[in-house]
This record gives C-alpha cells, sequence and structure tokens, in this order.
C-alpha cells in the first residue's frame, strides 16, 4: 500500500479522499491555491504545499507545481478527486513518468475514453449498447453525411469527439439545417478543443440519464455498483441523483450491467468508473466513460455499503478486487442534494463568508462538505459547497429523510440552492419516480 498520497483537488472531494486515506493509515499531502489555505482538508491533511495563485491553471491545473509538491513530500501517489486533472491523460502520463502512481486507469486509457468516437467503437465491441449514428468520425463529404443522417433519421445530434462538459453538440431537426450545423460545431470543436473531428447520433428526445458504477483492478477482474439516475439537470449539470434509477426492468440493467463488466476488462480499466448513458422506452445508450470517481459515488456507497474511494485507491496500489459481485448487494435507496453556493432564482454563484455552517443528522443521513461556520467560499472555483445524502429502506422513505434533511441544513451568510432542493424533493412527478432529463428545465420554465 502507498504512504503517502497527494491529494491534487479541493473542496468536498478532497476532505472525502483524505478521510478514506487516514482510515487506510497513509499520510496525506493536501495542495492547494492562495486562497485555499484554510481549506478543511488543508487543516486536517499531515503536510500542506502552496502550488500557486487562484486561478486554476496556475495551481490545480499547474501540473509541474503538483509534480514538484510529490518529489518535495515524497509522496508516491496521487489522487486526482475529481474535475480538474482527473481525466487528463498527459498528467497521467507525466505522473508515471516521474515514477509517481496515478490513482486512475493509465494513461491511454483515459485517451481512449476521452475522444468519444474511440470510446463508442471500444464499448461497441465489447457489447454495450450504443446510440444508433455515423460509427466514427463524420466524413468530409456532404452528400454522404445527409445520407447517414438519412439512414439514422431526424432529429440527429452532431457531436465533437473531443467535446466535453456538455459543450461541441449541436441537434438538426430536418436535412435543410444539416450541413450548416456540421460545419459550424466543426470548427467550434477546433477552436475550443483543437479537434475538430465530429460524428453523428440520433437525438433521444425524453431519455432519462443512468449511469453504472463500476469497479476493475486491470488484473481481469470487474464487476459492477448498480446504477444511478441523474435525470435531474440544468445545463447539463446534476442536481440530484439516486441510487438505484428507478422503475427499470430487472433483465435490461442485468444486461447492460454485464456488457459493463465485459468492457472494463477488454480495455484493461483500473479503477472506479462510470458509464453513462441515456435510457429511453426500456433501452440503454450509452453515451460515455467517466474515467474517474464522480460526485455522486456517495449514493452507491450507500445503497452498497462499499467505500468506493477506499477500493479504487487499493486496487491502483495493484492490489486485486477486494469484492466480487455476489458482494454486492443493493440495499434500499439514497439521494443526493448537491448544495452550491448560488442565487436560487438567477443561478448566478453567491460567494462569501458562511457566517454558520449547521449540518443534518441522524440515521442515514450523510452530510460531505468542506464547509465550516466562518469559512468564505472564494469566488474562483465550482460553487459546490456541500452534498447532502440519504439512505433508507426504500425510495420513499429516503426521499421522507431528505426532506427532514434539509429542513436542518443551515448555511447562513450566502445564497445557495436549498430552496430549489426543497421544491424538487417535494416535487410530485418526482417523488412518482423516472422523470427526464429535461424535467428540471421546464419546471423552471427555461
Ligand atoms: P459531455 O461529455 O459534454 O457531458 P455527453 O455525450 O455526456 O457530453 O452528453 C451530454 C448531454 O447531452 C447528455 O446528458 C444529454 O443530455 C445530451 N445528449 C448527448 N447525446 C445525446 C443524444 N444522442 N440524444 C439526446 N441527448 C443527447
Amino acid at each position: 500500500m502507498f504512504d503517502k498520497v497527494l491529494i491534487a483537488n479541493r473542496g468536498e472531494i478532497a476532505l472525502r479522499i483524505l478521510r478514506a486515506c487516514k482510515e487506510m493509515g497513509i499520510s496525506t499531502v493536501a495542495v492547494h491555491s492562495q486562497v485555499d489555505r484554510d481549506l478543511k482538508h488543508v487543516r486536517l491533511a499531515d503536510e500542506a504545499v502552496c502550488i500557486g495563485p487562484n486561478p486554476s491553471t496556475q495551481s490545480y491545473l499547474n501540473i509541474p507545481a503538483i509534480i514538484s509538491a510529490m518529489e518535495i513530500t515524497d509522496a508516491v501517489a496521487v489522487h486526482p478527486g475529481y474535475g480538474f486533472l482527473a481525466e487528463n491523460a498527459d498528467f497521467a502520463e507525466q505522473v508515471q513518468k516521474s515514477g509517481f502512481t496515478f490513482i486512475g486507469p493509465d494513461a491511454d486509457v483515459i485517451r481512449l475514453m476521452g475522444d468519444k468516437v474511440s470510446a463508442i467503437a471500444a464499448m461497441k465491441k465489447a457489447g454495450v449498447p450504443t446510440v444508433p449514428g455515423s460509427d466514427g468520425p463524420l466524413p468530409a463529404n456532404g452528400e454522404r453525411c445527409l445520407e447517414i443522417a438519412r439512414k439514422i433519421g431526424y432529429p440527429v445530434i452532431i457531436k465533437a469527439a473531443a467535446g466535453g462538459g456538455g459543450r461541441g453538440m449541436r441537434v438538426v431537426h430536418t436535412e435543410a439545417a444539416l450541413l450548416n450545423a456540421i460545419s459550424v460545431t466543426k470548427s467550434e470543436a477546433g477552436a475550443a478543443f483543437g479537434d475538430s473531428t465530429v460524428y453523428m447520433e440520433k437525438f433521444l428526445q425524453n431519455p432519462r440519464h443512468v449511469e453504472i458504477q463500476v469497479m476493475s483492478d486491470g488484473q481481469g477482474n470487474a464487476i459492477h455498483l448498480g446504477d444511478r439516475d441523474c435525470s435531474l439537470q440544468r445545463r447539463h449539470q446534476k442536481v440530484l441523483e439516486e441510487a438505484p434509477a428507478p422503475g427499470i426492468p430487472d433483465n435490461v440493467r442485468q444486461d447492460v450491467y454485464q456488457a459493463c463488466v465485459q468492457a472494463c476488462i477488454d480495455i484493461g480499466y483500473r479503477g472506479a468508473g462510470t458509464f453513462e448513458f441515456l435510457y429511453e422506452d426500456e433501452r440503454f445508450y450509452f453515451i460515455e466513460m467517466n474515467t474517474r470517481i464522480q460526485v455522486e459515488h456517495p449514493v452507491t456507497e450507500m445503497v452498497t455499503g462499499v467505500d468506493l474511494i477506499k477500493e479504487q485507491i487499493r486496487v491502483c496500489a495493484g492490489q486485486k478486487l477486494s469484492l466480487k459481485q455476489e458482494d454486492i448487494v443493493i440495499r434500499g435507496h439514497a439521494f443526493e442534494c448537491r448544495i452550491n453556493a448560488e442565487d436560487p432564482k438567477t443561478f448566478f454563484p453567491s460567494p462569501g463568508r458562511v457566517n454558520n455552517f449547521h449540518a443534518p443528522g441522524g440515521l442515514g443521513v450523510r452530510v460531505d462538505s468542506h464547509v465550516y461556520s466562518g469559512y468564505t467560499v472564494p469566488p474562483n472555483y465550482d460553487s459546490m459547497i456541500a452534498k447532502v445524502i440519504t439512505h433508507a429502506e426504500s425510495r420513499e422513505a429516503a426521499l421522507a429523510r431528505m426532506r427532514v434533511a434539509l429542513s436542518e441544513l443551515i448555511v447562513d451568510g450566502i445564497k445557495t440552492n436549498v430552496p430549489l432542493q426543497q421544491d424538487l424533493v417535494t416535487d410530485a412527478a418526482f417523488a412518482q419516480g423516472g422523470v427526464n432529463i429535461h424535467y428540471l428545465e421546464k419546471k423552471l420554465g427555461l
């Protein structure tokens, strides 16, 4: 096992990783920007290194500074968390070349999955269901693009192979608009991602977002840990998640689980990963794989009882998976509300000093947050300040528990999206289960 791990992240996930390391007897190094010296995990880490000024590009994305911090502190491995460098293949490669371990898959696996065209091809090969589409980059020949679209049937979506974060996509409803949409998406993709490769998929009109958690040791062993529904999104940002996804026939989910496990073995996947799908009319359609731990991993931890971060660290330290598929039993239901420092009406960020912070508690209530009374939320980074997670024997009971938990939460001094979350957990359609990815924006009148 690693002696010392450097945590290349901030906020709640840095604290989550720190806790897992401490429980495992691993020494910890926190790295932080200037404004972040008062972060909770920085205070709790064995060592802390300031790696640069506040802009992420000069700190949390500053690869030479992070590798230098590893050298100075004798850390042997780095946990990237999510966001920042978590899916940066060049970072993973440089970490490895410098003689350290990246807690995640190999750089070439990150690269394979980071390019959506190669990811989809690899998934198809493993038997993972994908969206009907161009099966590769769109050709330069316009007539051939029109033919592909005719075969798929409108509406179609043009997507950048290198796209991410909901950017680099365009929906096309009519043949007349296709060629122009392709050329605009291509030039945007070139400018934004340095790669103008685009592909085409059928545009699914009312899907849900359902994703599957996997863990794999890169030594031929892989398991799935069930699914999550993350359909409540605003501008492709997830707002409220749950596990398991409600109302999916068991045979349909078992088939896709098997395919995901097979895909992990086929690509030599190591670590925690998520296969993201659109789900419509009892069918799964793969859209992308996230080669990292995700924000919403706690709902899976609650229903499986598995500590995903610890298991991720173990397999990336070269150990075999400590769990077999039959060890994974889904018990009850869990929800996660993301609490953001933002105006609940305008969604503008609302940084500032939190005068008073009180987290809810009790049976089946978990709060992952780096915030404490007197902490100042800086304007420089993501606005998420806490995750409130509830678990109970049934979906209904977990939702009731969330309503109570949110009513106890106090974040005084800044604006938060708690009113929005309270609205969602009392929403009749959401209580029924299975709303689609457009539900939240429609409800908000967007
Ligand atoms: P990103 O990497 O930018 O998150 P994804 O491929 O995961 O891109 O797609 C982001 C979102 O775009 C999806 O969650 C979904 O809302 C929408 N989307 C992507 N592909 C399709 C599709 N074929 N049909 C309908 N919606 C889609």
